[in-house]
């Protein structure tokens, strides 16, 4: 047996499902998870000692791939001054300058440990700002684990959401309510069926957790101007986007400014942290300035804010947007020859760096058509990919992430084993 087995085998009577986060369990794919021991780049070895090149890249924070020096340096440097010490520190004013710097929209910035806390911030930040309770979200976005979050959309996009998990409280689901993405009238219709009850519209300005969906032409523009006509706040969910599609996130790449802005991922540099930020009035109603409560024993703590500084200023210092989009267009040519010559049903979905191969042949723009992919054609070519050495996101509702740390070479072996896999006809 192999050791990534052995440990999963036991890790499963000690952990729920021998995972702390559901989707690494690899159920949708049909095969056990993998157990990592380290990472270098572009590339990830298992506890037993294979090699894969890694497109999941931690699910996104990894911009420079893993353990770049830069970064590994200054968590050692921080490491060793004392890990937490609940004051501030200067490291704090460093991030929230290069957030706020990087960011078109945000002016003041609050530092969390995690995404899901951020977007819940952010919410509790825009009720209290409206005095509304109401939310809206599009079906297929995802925005952490908060329970108004969690709520699955009914059949129509006026239907007022039910828990998508039990243990969220049914009275939650119906202040969340749920429009279709790249679709702003089913935005328009919810204003005018709850007027006055919506503080927030919530967006992933580039879905990720359906798979990739770009914003269609008008989606984000059509929202801020909902929100600014109906004084909802409009909250740009950007753990994924932000400085990958550009320096400044989709907000910058799409040019549409939200009110408040989530961060994640590339932000912590691959340790835990997270951010909202905004306008100053907004975020000056937080406490300690104003009443809206929110805290943390370990927010802007030195060992994450140290990688997160650094992996920010490599960002300032050498600009990887070009590059990244070069190579994700490498990919995507190379997926789409492929699917030519051998026939094959296949959608690709990119916005720079981040992208999805959806095993259908329709257009893919919302939640609907995302679900139209053969998910079980998806997990044959995850696992044939993963043979092959390519290390890929285990669902067919994420993205492929490309580091600046993927090599030319990297990508033809990456296209090599898709074509393999591919003609399998898996
Ligand atoms: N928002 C988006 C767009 C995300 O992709 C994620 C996580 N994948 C989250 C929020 C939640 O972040 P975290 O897992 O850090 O709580």
């Amino acid at each position: 047996m192999s050791r990534s087995k052995e440990f999963f085998h036991a890790a499963q009577k000690r952990i729920p499902g021998g995972v702390n986060s559901p989707v690494r369990a690899f159920r949708n794919v049909g095969t056990d998870p993998l157990f990592i021991a380290s990472g270098s780049g572009s590339h990830i070895t298992d506890v037993d000692g294979r090699d894969y090149i890694d497109f999941v890249c931690s699910w996104g924070p990894l911009l420079f791939g893993h353990a770049h020096p830069r970064v590994v340096e200054a968590v050692r440097r921080t490491l060793e001054k004392g890990t937490s010490f609940g004051a501030p520190t200067e490291l704090e004013l460093r991030m929230a300058e290069l957030v706020c710097n990087m960011v078109p929209s945000v002016e003041m910035v609050r530092m969390v440990n995690s995404g899901t806390e951020a977007a819940m911030s952010a919410v509790r930040l825009a009720r209290a700002a409206t005095g509304r309770d109401a939310i809206v979200k599009f079906e297929g976005c995802y925005h952490g684990h908060g329970d108004s979050f969690l709520i699955k959309a009914g059949s129509g996009a006026l239907t007022l959401g039910v828990p998508d998990s039990p243990g969220v409280p049914a009275g939650v689901g119906s202040d969340t309510l749920i429009a279709r993405f790249n679709d702003p009238g089913s935005v328009q219709a919810l204003f005018d069926a709850h007027p006055d009850r919506i503080a927030a519209v919530i967006v992933e300005p580039v879905a990720g957790n359906m798979g990739v969906v770009p914003p269609a032409e008008g989606f984000l523009p059509g929202l801020r101007d909902i929100c600014s006509r109906n004084g909802a706040v409009l909250i740009f969910d950007e753990v994924i986007t932000g400085f990958r599609v550009a320096r400044g996130g989709a907000q910058e790449r799409f040019g549409v400014m939200p009110d408040l802005t989530v961060l994640g991922k590339i932000i912590g540099g691959g340790l835990p942290a997270a951010a909202y930020g905004g306008r100053r009035d907004l975020m000056e109603q937080m406490a300690p300035v104003g009443p809206v409560y929110q805290a943390g024993t370990l927010s802007g703590n030195p060992l994450a804010m140290s990688a997160g500084v650094a992996q920010l200023e490599l960002l300032e210092e050498q600009p990887p947007w070009d590059e990244l989009e070069k190579k994700g267009a490498v990919l995507e040519k190379g997926f789409q020859e492929i699917q030519k010559r051998a026939g094959i049903a296949l959608t690709s979905n990119r916005v720079g760096s981040m992208m999805t191969l959806f095993f259908t042949p329709t257009k893919v723009e919302d939640f609907a058509s995302a679900t139209q992919s053969d998910t079980r054609r998806h997990a044959a070519y995850f696992r044939a990919m993963l043979e092959r050495g390519i290390y890929l996101a285990p669902s067919q509702f994420e993205a492929l992430f490309v580091s600046t740390s993927h090599t030319e070479a990297d990508l033809a072996k990456t296209l090599e084993a898709a074509r393999a896999s591919l003609d399998k006809k898996s």
